[in-house]
């Protein structure tokens, strides 16, 4: 039987999944607008991965346009609420910022961004495009995350029909099961998702391609094929002991908190999770908000090396996460539920081929950290089973093959982007190769 955290009551875990970035008051949202210097080939819009014309969205602001605002914003970014929540801003848009230069603080880019949103959706939604006449031609998009939602989102206003296919009950991907609710909250997806539904797009749900509806079906149903998969299951840690009950993949663990259905979540007293990249980082600021008491980070180099951005390490360490670097799982304790997790110390060795240096064991140096749960957050792996269906479909390291300018794989039919083809990027770049993809799918379509 787990050792399971106390529940907390309902209002303890509204508190604590609360929105860590509260969103600007009008008068504050105007006021930042205006301290804005609309640079002319403003950095800002450099860094942005989808290029959203800034200065321009933020004038809009100041001038009260705000249908101007959102309008300029979604030109570029179909999933720009989520962004302006989840969006790295301090080593994008913000970090590129020319006050940085003066040592002044950075316009807010990822509030005002939010601000324009939130009015967008609170005022209904009102129509911003002008859809082309129907084309006659259908694309079959699988997957409903940001990348597939960009996609059908552009080719809608173009006049493709686009079907999406999603194996969950909910649609939205990455973006409605993926992000701590402190950052992001499904309701915030879900926006998303209405707004790319209102433009004529369909979302079916509940349907896995390759079991309750084959490729060959897809392939002779619609003109193309665009695959926003993201990837698949967490990888594995390869130890003795990893199928004890109380361990679980990072993915899963996030995917049932963001149910929002806080008491049924199952989290030990006392949990380790594995890795320091974000997801890592994610996992384990939610562990600590359910409730449990004693949260680790177990990873195997050094902070250094740590992939996590740096306010996310601080977000951590200020929840009371303990780190522990230069050390690697060996085996999990426990026959009927996890009880502890041994442990080896590392040192770090001569670079890698991505210049990274590689940890070793140090023989003799095995300690036991006593647990009840195990959180896997090590990367994920792709989705080979999948992929395997589709012809002509190259995987290289992991990743779907693309043209770089087309997002067409080695099967003319078939376009791919998002997770699959970076190996695991930012909800933004998604957005962006989805919106990329939707246009090379038109050329290849309609010339
Ligand atoms: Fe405004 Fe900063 Fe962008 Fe210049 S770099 S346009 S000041 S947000």
């Amino acid at each position: 039987m787990q050792n399971i955290a106390p529940k907390l009551t309902h209002e303890q875990y509204e508190k604590n999944f609360a929105e860590i970035k509260p969103a600007l008051s009008p008068a504050a949202a105007i006021a930042e607008a205006n301290r804005c210097l609309y640079c002319y080939d403003s950095p800002c819009t450099k860094a942005c991965p989808t290029h959203i014309d800034i200065p321009a969205f933020i004038k809009k602001i100041a001038t009260r346009n705000m249908k101007g605002s959102a309008k300029t914003i979604l030109e570029s970014n179909w999933v720009a609420l989520t962004c302006a929540k989840a969006c790295p801003v301090a080593v994008l848009c913000e970090g590129a910022c020319v006050f940085n230069a003066k040592s002044e603080p950075p316009i807010e880019i990822g509030l005002l961004q939010r601000y324009a949103m939130d009015e967008y959706f609170s005022s209904g939604m009102p129509a911003l495009f002008t859809k082309a006449p129907a084309a006659g031609k259908s694309v079959g998009i699988i997957g409903s995350g940001p990348a597939g939602l960009a996609c059908a989102a552009e080719l809608a206003l173009h006049g493709v029909e686009a079907i999406i296919y999603e194996a969950k009950d909910i649609p939205g991907g990455l973006d409605t099961w993926g992000i701590a609710p402190y950052k992001v909250r499904k309701e915030d997806s879900l926006k998303e998702v209405g707004l790319i539904e209102s433009l004529g797009v369909t979302i079916k749900t509940g349907i896995k391609i390759g079991t309750n509806l084959q490729v060959d079906e897809l392939l002779s149903k619609h003109d193309a094929l665009f695959l926003g998969i993201g990837l698949g299951e967490s990888h594995e840690l390869a130890i003795e002991g990893e199928n004890t009950p109380g361990v679980i993949g990072a993915l899963q663990f996030i995917a049932d908190v963001k149910r929002e259905d806080w008491q049924n979540v199952v989290v030990g007293k006392r949990v380790a999770v594995i890795g320091a990249g974000n997801t890592a980082i994610d996992a384990a600021t939610e562990a600590r908000r359910l409730g449990a008491e004693q949260v680790l980070i177990v990873y195997r180099r050094s902070q250094h090396e740590m992939p996590a951005y740096g306010f996310e390490f601080d977000l951590a360490k200020t929840d009371g996460v303990q780190f522990y670097f230069l050390s690697a799982p060996v085996k999990v304790l426990g026959t009927e539920s996890v009880t502890g997790l041994k442990c080896i110390k590392m040192e770090l060795g001569e670079p890698d081929k991505q210049g990274r240096r590689s940890p070793k064991p140090v023989p003799g140096s095995e300690f036991i950290l006593e647990l009840d749960m195990v959180i896997k957050s090590i990367g994920q792996q792709t989705n080979a089973a999948f992929l395997q269906q589709l012809q002509d479909v190259v995987i290289e390291s992991g990743k779907v093959v693309v043209d770089d300018v087309t997002y067409q794989t080695g099967n003319p039919k078939i376009f791919a982007g998002g997770d699959c083809i970076n190996g695991g990027k930012e909800v933004v770049n998604a957005a962006y190769d989805g919106k990329r993809a939707a246009l090379g799918i038109i050329q290849f379509l309609l010339g």
